[in-house]
């Protein structure tokens, strides 16, 4: 991918923008871009550049994610939804050997709540710190859709970054980086390493204490292939290497305090709308990740930003759980989209409305005139109460969670709950 058209190759002390932004250490990469902890010796104070590929089609959607990031900027700053969406500080263009690439400046966050996901080994985040994320994202979501007229598109863990309140001293006591400047330390090697550092792999971590030698072989199993699983669905950087191996962001924001009371703090903010649009277009293209993505978007209606809040239920019942609400396999008889819409009919009830079951482009290859589905004959249905009782772990009552999901996952999207009208459930507040 470093080639005409792709990644820009960055050295460790590297300068973009006249020598205003020193790079030193690399936090992520994706689809389009890699991203890296730089210095800003104008406001003197890091921050992170975000590096796309000089393709046109990746300059000209980087394009588009700047003024996406500029309205969110000039809308309301004032709005409480406005600090849990990543900002955009600057931008500019570079001249590089491989083209001409857009950057995009932001302030330095943290690790994304996949690698909480993973930290807490696929077992489910503590509750009380789920609340806080869904209390936070719902009041991000808020504003990008009624303030700023902003359809998100791609909402899942790994694009919801923790915020670092004191970046600088972690920077310091971590990597020895003082402003500019970085301190030799012997395991430097790389010159383009990235800030990941290898941890034992999730296998030797799990807590296995109590269980039996077929329990534990049955749970180490079971483990190992989710891990595998993992390492297909995703796309982006700081993941697991062909090992296994968890590859976690060093700018994990509690430094390596194990204590979960360290968790009270938690702040986070939606990132990457690197495939956000406005509301007023009217799309009906392929949106979202496999496991959030919604019953419209898979039937090929015109979505709406209701759809953001049907991927927000996926990724809140994964933080909770560890585990995937939906995850579609395809068979010989079957795609792996009509599975998706059947695990959606088995948990919701056959509630997709006429709309959605005939008149879309899709709707005729999954559903006959009766509106039985073509494909997949027998539907075992379940509800969520039950699904969560066979999955969460932990203490908190199921009714009201039952309750507070439901409405984000209406099948019917007009029906589906918005933003605005969940943001106040007595879940958030338990
Ligand atoms: P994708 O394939 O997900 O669309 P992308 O090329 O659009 O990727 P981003 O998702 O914006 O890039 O960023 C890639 C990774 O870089 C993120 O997953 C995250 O690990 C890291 N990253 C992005 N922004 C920041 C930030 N402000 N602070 C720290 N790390 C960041
Ligand atoms: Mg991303
Ligand atoms: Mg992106």
């Amino acid at each position: 991918d470093y080639k005409q058209g792709g990644y820009h190759r960055v050295l460790i002390g590297d300068t973009l923008q006249d020598g205003r932004y020193k790079i030193q250490l690399k936090l992520g990469w994706g689809h389009f871009s890699t991203v890296w902890l730089a210095y800003d010796s104008k406001l003197e104070r890091h921050c992170a550049v975000k590096i796309v590929k000089s393709a046109r089609r990746f300059t000209q959607g980087a394009k588009e994610e700047i003024s996406l990031l500029e309205k969110i900027h000039s809308t309301n700053i004032d709005s409480p939804g406005y600090q849990h969406v990543a900002q955009l500080l600057d931008h500019f263009e570079h001249e590089g050997v491989n083209g001409t690439h857009v950057c995009m400046v932001f302030e330095v966050l943290g690790e994304s709540l996949l690698s909480l996901i993973k930290r807490f080994k696929y077992r489910g985040i503590p509750t009380a710190m789920v609340k806080k994320v869904a209390d936070q994202v719902l009041l991000g979501l808020d504003y990008l859709h009624r303030e700023c007229g902003i359809i998100h598109t791609d909402l899942k863990p790994e694009n919801v970054l923790v915020y670092v309140p004191n970046v600088e001293t972690l920077l310091q006591d971590r990597f020895h980086i003082h402003g500019a400047e970085t301190k030799p330390t012997s395991d430097e090697g790389d010159k383009t390493s990235t800030a990941a550092t290898s941890e034992p792999s999730i296998l030797e971590q799990v807590d296995t204490k109590g269980l039996t030698k077929n329990q534990k072989k049955k749970l180490k199993k079971k483990l190992k292939k989710k891990i595998q699983h993992r390492r297909k669905t995703e796309s982006t950087g700081n993941r697991e290497n062909k090992d296994g191996i968890v590859m976690s962001s060093v700018l994990d924001f509690t430094a390596g305090d194990q204590d979960v009371n360290a968790y009270e703090n938690i702040v986070v903010k939606i990132a990457d709308l690197g495939n956000a649009c406005w509301m007023k277009d009217e799309c009906n293209h392929l949106i979202q990740t496999r496991e959030y993505r919604s019953p419209e978007v898979i039937l090929g209606a015109n979505w709406t930003e209701k759809a953001d809040l049907w991927s927000l239920a996926c990724m809140l019942f994964e933080l909770m759980t560890g585990e995937f609400l939906f995850d579609p396999r395809p068979s010989s008889k079957y795609s792996k989209d009509d599975d998706h819409i059947a695990q959606m009919v088995e948990l919701m009830g056959d509630t997709l409305p006429p709309r959605l079951k005939h008149d879309c482009e899709f709707s005729h290859e999954f559903f006959n005139k009766d509106g039985n589905m073509l494909h997949i004959k027998k539907l075992r249905y379940r509800n969520l109460h039950d699904v969560l009782e066979e999955t969460y772990r932990g203490e908190d009552k199921l009714d009201l969670l039952t309750q507070f999901l439901t409405p984000m996952l209406q099948l019917d999207d007009e029906k589906r709950a918005s933003a605005a009208s969940i943001m106040n459930h007595p879940w958030l507040q338990d």
